[in-house]
């Protein structure tokens, strides 16, 4: 029944309801394609006779639903086919949603808004751009909140941010990344500035909330809120937090049903709180591996990605041309903090950094506040508000820092002059060796 030989590559037969998973090699490429039947990727369908390329160190699964047959060609650091896969519970859980859509369209009421929660590497990322894809292939609009500050799949690392979808994600490369709504966090895990981050998380939601009154179709999509892999402590709080902030009605648990149990007694009766298992397929991913793929999202940034290539722009930015901040000052003991000011005034506040050379390979958000705003600010808590409030325009690197001159150099994806002065810096660094 094939149409093709598979172009030197091996073949796989699937039956209905299995999936194919492979892992590309360290420094390998492998291509992937249909042969006949029908299959997709994490929601996106193949088409036939297409090859599609992927990447060093890709963790894939080929799904079909009717049965395939497919090929790979390339080194595979392992690659076999699971019958075993909670595929059908995925479907359910979005027909579910669908149905709750269907009922909104209705009665004139708001879409399903959805958080995704479990530990690291249950697969949460995988089962938003899965129920965001079949969601967008029914004609709906609805919003990816990304609110996963070390793995995000929207925007730099260091960021929270919103995305509607508009079209199921690329095979190979994801959702099409066309005017997130990002802001500035500055750190990969939310522990370094939990404050910042549940603030964030309630800016994402009023915006979100005041895009739905005026675009019925975004109300009626609703959101996918995707998390980070913290379950505990404050980490745990946050999720609480982001539940009321976004006034959640469904919540996804993957694989852990102490949290599962915890969400249920803590967050009030009518929001649903479903238990699912994670895929036997989701692949643990190691410290390096994390650190890696950031990196590799910084780089992308910058470069392009495959087909698309970049040219950043390198030039000098004089020091007293762009006002640079850090949010949040170092916690000090609460007897020490001056009369009326608590230590969340501490975690929110704008400290103006001194360029120095340890600024160097840091990365920078580009406030999307205006210069003037700032200039009006003022006063000795600085324009704190204005951009806490802000969202992100862009991001620089700072390759290298001449004290002397008072100069730096920046890396950036736009030929000088920067669009705004105001810089916040990321405790993430980039080297970037090209
Ligand atoms: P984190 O907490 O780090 O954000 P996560 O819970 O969001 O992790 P994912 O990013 O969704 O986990 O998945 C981890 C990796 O496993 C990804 O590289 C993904 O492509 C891969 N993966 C997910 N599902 C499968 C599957 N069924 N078969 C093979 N690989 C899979």
């Amino acid at each position: 029944t094939s149409s093709g030989s598979g172009g030197g590559g091996v073949r796989f037969e699937l039956e209905k309801e299995t999936e194919l998973r492979f892992e590309v090699e360290a420094g390998e490429k492998v291509q992937l394609e249909l042969l006949s039947g029908l299959a997709e990727v994490f929601g996106s369908e193949l088409n036939r006779n297409k090859k599609y390329t992927f990447g060093p160190g890709s963790k894939i699964a080929v799904f079909t639903w009717q049965g395939c047959s497919v090929s790979l060609t390339g080194k595979t650091e392992v690659a076999y086919v699971s019958k075993d896969t909670p595929m059908l519970l995925y479907l359910n859980t979005h027909a579910a949603l669908e149905q709750m859509r269907q009922q909104a369209e209705r009665d004139n009421e708001r879409g399903p808004r959805v958080m995704v929660v479990g530990p690291t590497d249950v697969g949460k990322s995988t089962v938003c751009r899965l129920l965001l894809s079949y969601a967008v292939r029914l004609g709906r609009r609805p919003t990816l909140v990304e609110l996963d500050v070390g793995q995000s799949a929207v925007s730099v690392p260091g960021t929270v941010s919103a995305l509607c979808i508009e079209r199921p994600a690329d095979v190979e490369e994801g959702f099409s990344v066309q005017a997130p709504l990002v802001f500035h966090f500055g750190s990969t895990t939310p522990g370094t500035n939990i404050k910042l981050y549940n603030k964030l998380t309630s800016s994402l939601a009023e915006v979100f909330s005041q895009r739905c009154e005026v675009n019925r179709k975004a109300s009626v999509g609703g959101c996918i809120i995707n998390t980070c892999g913290w379950v505990k402590g404050s980490g745990y709080q946050a999720l609480v937090h982001c539940a009321s902030a976004f006034e959640v009605d469904v919540v996804l648990v993957l694989d852990q049903e102490r949290l599962y149990n915890e969400l249920k007694r803590d967050l009030p009766h009518f929001v649903k709180v479903v238990l699912l298992p994670k895929s036997g397929g989701v692949v643990e991913r190691s410290k390096d591996c994390r650190r890696e793929a950031r990196d590799e999202k910084i780089r992308e940034y910058f470069y392009g990605f495959r087909g698309v290539s970049f040219y950043p722009h390198a030039f000098d930015v004089r020091f007293s041309d762009v006002r640079i901040y850090k949010i949040g000052a170092p916690s000090i003991p609460d007897s020490c903090l001056p009369l009326g000011m608590s230590q969340d005034d501490t975690q929110l506040k704008l400290v103006p950094v001194t360029p120095g050379r340890d600024l160097t390979h840091h990365v920078l958000s580009v406030s999307c506040m205006e210069d003037e705003a700032e200039a009006g600010a003022g006063g000795t808590s600085g324009p704190r508000r204005g951009v806490l409030e802000s969202p992100v325009c862009g991001f620089i690197v700072v390759t290298a820092v001449d004290t002397q001159a008072q100069v730096m150099t920046v890396l950036s994806p736009a030929p000088r002059p920067l669009p705004r002065h105001t810089l916040l810096i990321m405790d993430i660094r980039f080297i970037d060796l090209k």
